[in-house]
């Protein structure tokens, strides 16, 4: 293997004093260099398509803070509607009108969310989601499907098989088999896009399941599309033994089509939870769908949600503007035009550097893993190359570009990139490929 790219001092220096403060010196697993070697660049300033880090080092960004950037860093069209609400106070404690217009915002985009939650992550969303639907269906079980990833809350991190956290992190998870485990540990874990295996569980377990929570695209262990008629299917399941079906929409959510996977598939789930891009660049979560199953939230129900910055007054406001730019005409068509020009081009110039890769490429998001073997669940997913995408990370970096540190992540475009970004992208990836 090659050794890792060098940092610059300063990104050395803050590293080694955050490791004494935080475990592993970072506040969240993905935003360090655990599966690709070498010190994490700490960033000092994001401009449009471009991060910049504590030594000056400048980076076309790919991460995107996990997509949710899908205007850039430091969009004025998000800062200076948020900055505005600001001096008029941080947060309230009390209702404002701008989460009612975001939520407008949000139901016209996906219309199967006839009532919804704001809440402040993707985790809380989901655990909000899957309380709901226990609730709502008076049934334990919970089907998740290997390698998707539903944020960090015990209701979700299963083990069995394969993990659902392609990170394999599950510890203080008690074990998942159901018999002498409290109900809310129920849950079973499935191969995504195989149909037979969701067929025969509901066969085992007719009357047990609340519910189904799937990535309709999955994007955590690269972006894999559901195979044909994957989701059809697991819309009549649910519907045909009296479980929900949950889209957790957090990645997929403005990112595969503006309304979502379940607008570019046309399947309507019973509840979504949302995340990322939503926020323009801050902290949220959503959750919502169907308004007989919202109305068992608190206050209307008797199950509990609530949170000190639920419907923060600026994260709302970042999010309306955020939603609002991409709504108007071309704007979300050239961030996807953008997207495909880049996965067109790292195709072309991995086969003039005679390099085996495999690509997927949905709307605004990318993958690329080093094997041939098409991809489309977890246990294909272990074919990829993980070295040799560390080798590439690392090249890259050193050439001004800054893809998801991670072989199992999504690389995001944002409004930002265009054409010279792109260019010199696939300049980078030439040489990225030809050095393996
Ligand atoms: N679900 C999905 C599909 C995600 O991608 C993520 C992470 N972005 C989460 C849930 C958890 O969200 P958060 O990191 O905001 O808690």
């Amino acid at each position: 293997m090659l050794k890792p790219s060098t940092a610059g001092n300063r990104s050395e220096l803050f590293f080694s004093e955050a490791q004494d403060v935080f475990p592993g010196g970072v506040n969240a697993p993905e935003h360090g260099f655990a599966l690709v070697g070498g010190t994490p660049r700490f960033m000092d300033q994001g401009d449009g398509a471009y991060l910049i880090d504590v030594d000056g080092n400048r980076y076309i960004d790919y991460v995107l803070a996990s997509g949710t950037l899908i205007l850039g860093h430091a969009s004025h069209r998000v800062l200076g509607p948020s900055i505005e609400a600001m001096t008029r106070g941080t947060c309230y404690g009390a209702p404002t009108r701008v989460e009612s217009e975001l939520a407008w915002a949000v139901t016209e985009m996906l219309p199967s969310m006839e009532l919804l939650r704001f809440v402040t992550s993707g985790t809380e969303a989901v655990m909000s989601a899957v309380r709901l639907a226990r609730a709502f269906t008076s049934r334990p079980r919970l089907v998740v499907f290997e390698g998707h990833y539903h944020g960090y809350a015990d209701t979700v991190l299963a083990r069995s098989g394969g993990s659902v956290d392609a990170r394999g992190t599950r510890g203080g998870i008690p074990p998942d088999h159901g018999i002498v485990l409290p109900a809310e540990y129920a849950i079973s874990v499935l191969p995504y896009n195989d149909r037979e295996a969701a067929q025969r569980l509901f066969e085992q377990y007719p009357d047990e399941i609340a519910a189904i929570i799937i990535e309709p695209v999955t994007a955590h262990m690269g972006v894999i599309p559901p195979a044909d008629d994957f989701l059809p299917l697991l819309r009549e399941l649910t519907t045909a033994y009296g479980a929900l079906l949950i889209f957790d929409e957090v990645m997929t959510g403005f990112r595969v089509h503006p309304g979502g996977a379940q607008t570019l598939y046309d399947v309507r789930p019973d509840l979504t939870t949302l995340g990322n891009v939503l926020g323009g660049g801050f902290p949220i979560g959503a959750y919502g769908g169907r308004r007989d199953v919202m109305a068992l939230a608190a206050p209307l129900g008797l199950v509990a949600q609530g949170g000190t910055m639920s419907g923060h007054p600026i994260v709302m406001t970042a999010g309306l503007a955020t939603l609002r730019h991409l709504r108007e005409p071309g704007v979300w068509r050239h961030i996807e035009h953008t997207a495909a020009a880049l996965a067109d081009g790292l195709l072309d110039v991995a086969r003039a550097a005679k390099t085996a890769v495999f690509q997927t490429h949905i709307g605004t998001m990318l993958s690329l893993f080093f094997t041939q073997t098409p991809i489309s669940d977890w246990r294909s997913a272990q074919h990829a190359d993980t070295d040799k995408f560390a080798q590439f990370f690392h090249v890259m970096l050193q050439n001004g570009v800054y893809v998801p540190p991670s072989p199992f992540a999504s690389w995001f475009v944002s409004t930002e990139h265009g054409m010279p970004e792109i260019e010199m992208t696939l300049r980078a990836a030439y040489r990225a490929f030809r050095s393996l």
